[in-house]
C-alpha cells in the first residue's frame, strides 16, 4: 500500500477519535466579546497541547491585542511541519464559535455534544470545529505513523472569524507576511456542499445599505397631519428589493443563486406605541453582488428609487453604505488562480468518489482576506450546512473523510509547480 492509501487509511479509521475531540474542544465554547464571551484563549492553550502531543514543534502565536477579553488578547496559532518541497499546504480553521441561539430550539444543551451514530450535535460541531478537528487528526496521523510529507504543512488556527476576523486570519497575515507564499497552497474547509462536489473560488461582492427615512410623527387617528415613515420604508424596501433586481438581472451559472441579490434584513425598532405614527424608519439591504455589477452603479441606482419613493410619500429618504467589499476573484474559472483545484479534485474524488466543480458564492469566507493579498485560496469541505443553526451537527464520517482528502493534497504529487509537469506524476 502507497503512504498516500496508508495515511488516507488511517484517517478514515479516526471516527472515535473525532468524536472525543469535538467533545473536549464544544464544552470550551469560545465566544467572540461581541457575542459576550472571553475570546478562544482557552481552546487555543487545548490545541497548543493536543500539538504537542502530536510532536509538531514548529508551533509560533500572533496573539492580537484586545482589551475586551479578560486575558487581553485573541489568540492565532501558526504551526508547521515541514515536507520534502518547497511548497506548504496551509489549512485554515476557525476556533471560534456563535451564541447558541435559542436555547429552547435545541433538543440537547448545545455545549455538550450529543452522538447519535454518525452525526453529532452541538455548537460548533461543523462550524468550523469539522476543519479544526481534521486538521488535528491530520497532524495526529503524520506522527502516529513516521511521515514526512511531500508538501510542507501549515495548520493555522484562527480567533475572531466569526465577527469579521480583525483579530484573527486579518492579523496572522500583518504579523508573519514572510510565512505566506503565493506558491504555496491554501485551504479554507469552512464551506462547502453535501457531497463534497463544490470547491468555492470565487466570491461576490458586498454592499450593506442603510436606508433612513424621515417622515413626521403624529397621533396614529390622524394620519394626514403626519408622514408615516414606516409605511415610506416599507415601500422603499419593497422598490429596492424588486427595483435592483431589475436594474441588475445578468446571470453567471458559476455562482449559486447565479444572480446578484438584495435583501432587505435588519430593521430598527421604531415607536413604543400602536397609536404613534412613526416619524422615523431604519432599514438595512444586504446585497450580494456579480462582479459585472460594481458597487457605485448598484448605489446610484438605490438612491433614484428612494428618491422616486421619497417624492410618492412626501418624506425624505437616505442611503448610506455601512459596508463593502469588492468581489473576491473578477475570472475565477482560471486554473491559474487556484493551483490547488487539480490536486484538491483528484483527493476528492478519491474520498468521496465525486468530481467537485468550481463555484462562486454570495457569502463571505476568510479565503477573500488571502486572496487580497495575492494568496490564491479555495475553499471546500464536504458538510451539512447546518451551521449558526439549533441542532448544528456534523457527520463523523465527514470530518474523518475531510481529514483523509487533507492528507492526499499533503502527500500529492500532482500539482507541481511551474517547471515540473503533472503528466506522468500524477500515477508515480
Ligand atoms: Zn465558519
Amino acid at each position: 500500500m502507497s503512504q498516500r492509501d496508508a495515511l488516507a487509511r488511517h484517517l478514515l479509521a479516526q471516527t472515535e477519535r473525532a468524536a472525543t475531540l469535538e467533545a473536549e474542544r464544544t464544552a470550551l465554547h469560545a465566544l467572540g466579546p461581541e457575542n459576550g464571551g472571553q475570546g478562544e484563549a482557552e481552546k487555543a492553550a487545548f490545541i497548543e497541547g493536543l500539538l504537542a502531543a502530536a510532536k509538531v514543534t514548529d508551533v509560533r502565536r500572533a496573539d492580537s491585542p484586545d482589551a475586551r477579553v479578560a486575558c487581553g488578547f485573541r489568540p492565532n496559532i501558526v504551526a508547521r511541519v515541514p515536507g520534502e518541497s518547497s511548497r506548504t499546504l496551509w489549512i485554515f480553521g476557525h476556533m471560534d464559535v456563535v451564541p447558541a441561539g435559542d436555547r429552547a430550539a435545541w433538543k440537547s444543551d448545545p455545549w455538550r455534544v450529543r452522538r447519535e451514530g454518525d452525526l453529532i450535535y452541538g455548537r460548533g460541531v461543523e462550524d468550523n470545529q469539522q476543519a479544526v478537528t481534521g486538521m488535528i487528526l491530520l497532524a495526529e496521523a503524520l506522527a502516529a505513523l513516521g511521515i514526512r510529507p511531500r508538501q510542507g504543512l501549515g495548520l493555522v488556527f484562527m480567533a475572531d472569524e466569526e465577527c469579521g476576523s480583525r483579530h484573527g486570519l486579518a492579523h496572522v497575515l500583518d504579523t508573519l507576511p514572510e510565512d505566506f507564499s503565493p506558491e504555496d497552497w491554501y485551504l479554507v474547509p469552512d464551506s462547502g456542499s453535501s457531497r463534497g462536489d463544490a470547491v468555492e473560488m470565487a466570491e461576490k461582492g458586498q454592499l450593506w445599505l442603510k436606508v433612513t427615512t424621515k417622515g413626521k410623527q403624529c397621533h396614529a387617528s390622524t394620519p394626514h397631519k403626519g408622514a408615516n415613515a414606516f409605511l415610506a420604508g416599507a415601500e422603499a424596501a419593497v422598490a429596492l428589493h424588486d427595483g435592483l433586481a431589475a436594474a441588475f438581472p445578468e446571470h453567471d451559472g458559476l455562482y449559486r443563486p447565479p444572480v446578484s441579490t438584495f435583501a432587505p434584513t435588519r430593521h430598527e425598532a421604531n415607536v413604543d406605541a400602536v397609536n404613534i405614527l412613526p416619524g422615523k424608519d431604519v432599514f438595512w439591504l444586504d446585497c450580494r453582488l456579480l462582479p459585472a455589477h460594481p458597487a457605485e452603479a448598484v448605489l446610484a441606482r438605490a438612491r433614484e428609487i428612494a428618491a422616486e419613493v421619497a417624492e410618492r410619500r412626501g418624506v425624505g429618504i437616505e442611503v448610506e453604505v455601512e459596508h463593502t467589499q469588492p468581489p473576491s476573484l473578477t475570472r475565477p474559472d482560471l486554473p491559474a488562480h487556484a493551483p490547488l483545484f487539480p490536486a484538491l479534485a483528484d483527493a476528492v474524488e478519491a474520498v468521496y468518489h465525486v468530481r467537485p466543480k468550481p463555484v462562486g458564492i454570495g457569502g463571505a469566507t476568510v479565503a477573500a482576506l488571502l486572496r487580497a493579498r495575492h494568496l490564491p485560496a479555495v475553499v471546500w469541505s464536504r458538510i451539512l450546512n447546518t451551521c449558526h443553526q439549533p441542532d448544528e451537527r456534523a457527520s463523523l464520517a465527514n470530518i474523518c473523510g475531510d481529514a483523509a482528502v487533507f492528507g492526499r493534497l499533503l502527500l500529492a504529487h500532482a500539482g507541481a509547480p511551474a517547471g515540473e509537469t503533472r503528466a506522468g506524476e500524477a500515477h508515480a
